[in-house]
């Protein structure tokens, strides 16, 4: 491997480069832009344009492209030379400011959820300077955001930035009640993304995996992850090749890929980068992603995203651990003073109150086909939201509430505001990983989202569920100042989180005495994606998004109706997936088999006589009454899967999906599956768990 410090970043037009290739003058303008948000204007874009074209040449670029994320949540790309030919046997190579600045894809094969009707396909594309552009297989790679030309949003990236906008406003308003008066704030992301890795020639053999991405069939292996013998194990050596070389690659690109290891599941791994700010880390998870899938394919493998591409073993998440940076200090370090540890409970509260509020829009964006079969599964966090805080912590909270004094381990009496808060990181060595939404020391972790989710929603969430609180405090403390604002602040505090406690559980969150105590608490649990989708489309969603100017009401209606129309396709595509692989596959191999049993039972008693063949005898009743089962459950699933996908109501259909499809669906696949270990291994049309989890 090359020398990493030489590599590192060596793809991407990053400050240092932008040093070197621009005049002092415009780095400097373009600086404020990037830290302060000013617009562009055209002669400075002309002047970046030309020397990030002259960079993109010098690194073998030939192409640009405007690469932005529409609401299907991957990314998108066009690509446009930099060719501009002068007569027929010469060309110059050209980049404009105005080419950089601005993009005119063709709007309409993107989802628009009726935002924009076709006729009026017009949309444009706008440069995001604060996320550098970057050269990906020839190809100049200029983030940018997607919009409608009313300036409606049409992706996942302009809300992000927008929440990320009201964030600051708010934190600047609440620390200037401390007396701070901060500039630079900055959402922090670090996104751990868990995926399988497996051979290709076992892939290619399964139409489950080709077209959904995860089997929609097969018995559970007879060895699984009971050994614990993957996790942190040897890696093998095909993967550590995929490793070194998707490193390398992503270090290139300036992705900090820092930790690499074997996860729990066979075949399972997960690459943790280290946390940059919310824009730049969900741009990174999505180059990290499709970069994966490439780079598999050059070693025989294929890189699974879906969450739960086995059953019976555990799912792939993406934790999104997140906290919020202003002037490069991170507001959930509790700090080792008196005034630092009031402003970080301010902070904790309103993250408390931020998460119980907001629980239902905050799991609604963690909410897909795919996730669906992950939440709720022996590994993953329940479709419930709660808070686990940490013994630590957990008991200072309790104490506020309560009103009592707070004795730390040393025994001494904590007074909030006066006293030094104890050190919240000795807690992490016992961290409850059952909780969907974890403190682990200074940051919080949410492990709810999906392995295969863009990362945009979920934070532009809470960002903005977070500015709502931190607006709420300072509504209340504006005005107050010296003793009067602490004892304020301590009571808001003490109020604040008396009203959310019943977010707070330091409980096993996969414990099914959780659900019922849950419910008692009055929290929701939204156990699919049908359930968890409306929470979009509420009057206090509207209301949020709407005082932070996040998003109107038309660009939540939009993005609420692309992401039901997701789900009922993927749902569709798997019902015919599925009915296609029984009656091709599954059935004909089960009843070439069961046609040879009969043979063979009749040649045997032939020759030995009646009820000599008693085993297979046995065996063929299994098959055939198996076979019929199977029979009736693929034509009912036929049935079903038609009239939901011909309702007209898309949450009608939604719901259909989920609570009529999926369970025929079900029991279908344990049909087959039951049938799978029993039939003869030379008969079964494709390879079983068995094999594709313990290939060599
Ligand atoms: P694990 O959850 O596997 O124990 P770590 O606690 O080491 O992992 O960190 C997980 C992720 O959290 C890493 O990507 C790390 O960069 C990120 N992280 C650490 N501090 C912050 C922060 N202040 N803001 C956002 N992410 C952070
Ligand atoms: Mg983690």
């Amino acid at each position: 491997m090359s020398k990493v410090e030489e590599i590192y970043g060596s793809l991407v037009f990053n400050r240092i480069t932008m040093q070197e290739y621009l005049p002092r003058g415009t780095y400097k303008e373009l600086m404020t832009t990037i830290d302060d948000g000013e617009p562009i204007n055209e002669s400075l874009a002309n002047v970046v344009a030309h020397a990030m074209k002259e960079w993109a040449i010098e690194n073998g670029a030939t192409h640009y492209t405007h690469w932005f994320q529409p609401l299907s949540g991957i990314t998108s790309e066009k690509h446009d030379s930099f060719i501009d030919p002068v007569d027929d046997s010469h060309v110059i190579m050209r980049f404009s400011g105005k080419a950089l600045i601005q993009g005119e894809p063709d709007a309409s094969s993107f989802p628009s959820g009726g935002l924009r009707a076709t006729f009026e396909a017009r949309g444009y594309t706008a440069w995001d300077p604060t996320s550098y552009a970057f050269i990906k297989d020839e190809v100049l790679c200029i983030p940018t955001a997607f919009c409608s030309y009313n300036g409606e949003a049409l992706d996942k990236k302009t809300p992000l930035l927008r929440s990320n906008k009201a964030l600051k406003e708010q934190v600047q308003r609440a620390l200037a009640l401390f007396g701070e008066d901060v500039k630079h704030v900055m959402p922090t992301l670090g996104a751990e993304q868990e995926y399988f890795l497996i051979s290709e020639e076992d892939y290619k053999k399964r139409l489950d995996l080709v077209l959904c991405g995860r089997t929609l069939f097969g018995y559970s292996p007879c060895k699984g992850q009971e050994l614990e013998e993957h996790y942190f194990g040897a890696i093998r050596p095909t993967v550590s090749a995929f490793m070194k070389e998707l490193n390398e690659e992503l270090w290139k690109l300036g992705v900090p890929a820092m930790t690499k290891h074997n996860e729990v599941a066979p075949c399972q791994h997960e690459l943790a980068p280290m946390f940059t700010n919310v824009n730049r880390a969900v741009d990174q998870n999505l180059i990290t992603m499709e970069l994966m899938r490439l780079i598999a394919s050059r070693h025989g493998l294929v890189c699974l995203e879906e969450e739960k591409p086995f059953d019976h073993i555990n799912g792939s998440g993406k934790h999104n651990n997140w906290s919020i940076s202003a002037d490069g200090k991170n507001l959930l370090d509790p700090g080792d003073d008196p005034i630092e540890n009031l402003r970080f409970m301010v902070v904790l509260t309103c993250i408390v109150r931020a998460v119980d509020e907001y629980q239902d829009l905050l799991r609604m964006t963690t909410a897909s086909a795919g996730n669906d079969h992950r939440l709720g599964g022996d590994e993953a966090p329940p479709s419930i939201i709660s808070m686990f805080l940490g013994d630590e912590l957990g008991r200072v909270v309790n104490a506020i509430i309560a009103g009592d004094d707070y004795h730390s381990n040393s025994n001494t009496k904590l007074d909030l505001g006066v006293d030094v808060l104890p050190n919240f990181d000795q807690d992490n060595t016992d961290r409850n990983r059952t909780s969907p939404f974890a403190f682990t020391g200074n940051k919080f972790e949410f492990r709810m989202p999906g392995s295969n989710q863009n990362l945009s929603d979920t934070n532009m969430v809470l960002n903005v569920a977070m500015a709502d609180s931190l607006s709420k405090f300072a509504d209340d403390l504006e005005g107050k100042t010296g003793d009067e604002f602490t004892a304020a602040c301590k009571e808001w505090i003490r109020q604040t989180l008396t009203e959310h406690q019943r977010i707070i559980f330091n409980g096993d969150g996969y414990s099914e005495e959780w659900e019922e105590e849950a419910k008692r608490r009055g929290l929701s649990n939204l156990p699919n994606t049908a359930k968890a989708l409306p929470a979009y489309v509420s009057d206090k969603a509207y209301a949020l998004f709407d005082k932070f100017k996040v998003l109107n009401k038309e660009e939540v209606d939009c993005r609420y109706n692309v992401k039901l129309e997701k789900y009922c396709k993927i749902m569709n595509i798997e019902c015919r997936t599925m009915k296609r692989m029984v009656r091709r596959d599954y059935l004909p191999a089960i009843e070439a088999y069961a046609a040879e049993l009969a043979e063979e039972i009749a040649s045997i008693e032939k020759v030995l006589g009646e009820g000599k063949a008693a085993g297979q005898r046995k065996r063929f009743e299994q098959i055939a009454t198996g076979a019929e089962k199977i029979h009736e459950l693929c034509d009912l699933l036929h049935v079903k899967h038609h009239e939901a996908r011909d309702l007209e109501d898309a949450q009608e259909k939604a719901d259909m999906y989920a609570d009529i499809v999926i369970p025929i669906m079900k029991d279908l696949r344990a049909q087959v599956d039951e049938l799978e270990i029993i039939t003869d291994r030379k008969y079964w049309p494709c390879p079983t768990y068995n094999e594709i989890l313990f290939y060599a």
